[in-house]
């Protein structure tokens, strides 16, 4: 059977170092299609949170399901194999290597895929194209504006069509317009199928986004919305 949501998180908590109670207790599920925002301040336990829905880190007590897996009951390879072919992750830093061209920066995203170098590069391209950068193939990272450097951190994320897009403070690097350019294609590919959590402490990117999640000290103190993608009217903007 297949499963109701990409993850499912029942009473996790998340406890460092024996007594700092990152997460005290969060239900959260995230569905197919969804584009959600989990904000909150700084200190709050949205990383830690970001850790769990990612499988990077596994829960105290509690239960993280992706893509219907019980992440417990599974061994580190497992683990990882499995985050692999469910998530893509992108970070306020885009993490390119410097000197690779675009192309190869995100082809090498799929190099653990089993996926040949030739149908890897093909997928690459695609994705360049889908964040509209198929005219930058060759440059380079250093010949790259932040904005378009995110982008192919975005293309990486997603070459391998991962039903959950994680994005971490996406934009936290690039000044408005470049962020608004980074949100611009997130808005597209959403709207092309793919469900993605943006983790912001910025308010305004939350807004952007029809589900909104609230966490504060440990605890989601609010969730509202539907996660559906808005008409282009009200996201009007978000694009340069
Ligand atoms: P946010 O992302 O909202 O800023 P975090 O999830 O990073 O919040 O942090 C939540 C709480 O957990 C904070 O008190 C932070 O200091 C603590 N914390 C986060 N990561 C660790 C860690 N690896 N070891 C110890 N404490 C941590």
């Amino acid at each position: 059977m297949s499963p109701s949501y990409v993850v499912e998180l029942r009473e996790v908590t998340k406890v460092y170092n024996g007594h700092v109670r990152a997460l005290r207790g969060v239900d959260l599920t995230i569905g197919f299609g969804e584009l959600l925002a989990i904000v909150g301040p700084s200190g709050s336990g949205k990383s830690t949170l970001l850790h769990m829905v990612g499988t990077l880190d596994r829960p105290t007590t509690g239960t993280v399901r992706v893509a219907g897996h019980d992440i417990a009951a599974l061994p580190d390879r497992e683990l990882s194999a499995l985050r692999g072919r469910t998530l893509g992750f992108v970070f306020q830093q885009f993490h390119l290597a410097p000197g690779v061209s675009a192309l190869d920066n995100v082809a090498d995203g799929l190099l653990y895929s089993g996926v040949p170098l030739r149908a890897r590069r093909e997928r690459a391209a695609a994705a360049l194209e889908r964040v509209g950068l198929g005219h930058r193939l060759a440059h380079r990272p250093n010949q790259l504006s932040g904005g378009e450097q995110q982008r192919v951190a975005v293309a990486r994320a997603v070459a391998g069509d991962p039903p959950l897009l994680l994005a971490d403070e996406p934009t936290g690097n690039l000044d408005s317009s470049a962020g608004s350019e980074v949100l611009g294609v997130l808005r597209d590919l959403h709207a092309a199928g793919t469900t993605i959590a943006i983790i912001t402490h910025d308010a305004e990117i939350a807004t952007w986004c029809s589900r909104q999640v609230r966490v504060r000290d440990g605890l989601i103190v609010d969730d509202r919305g539907d996660g559906a993608v808005r008409p282009a009217a009200t996201t009007k903007g978000a694009r340069t």
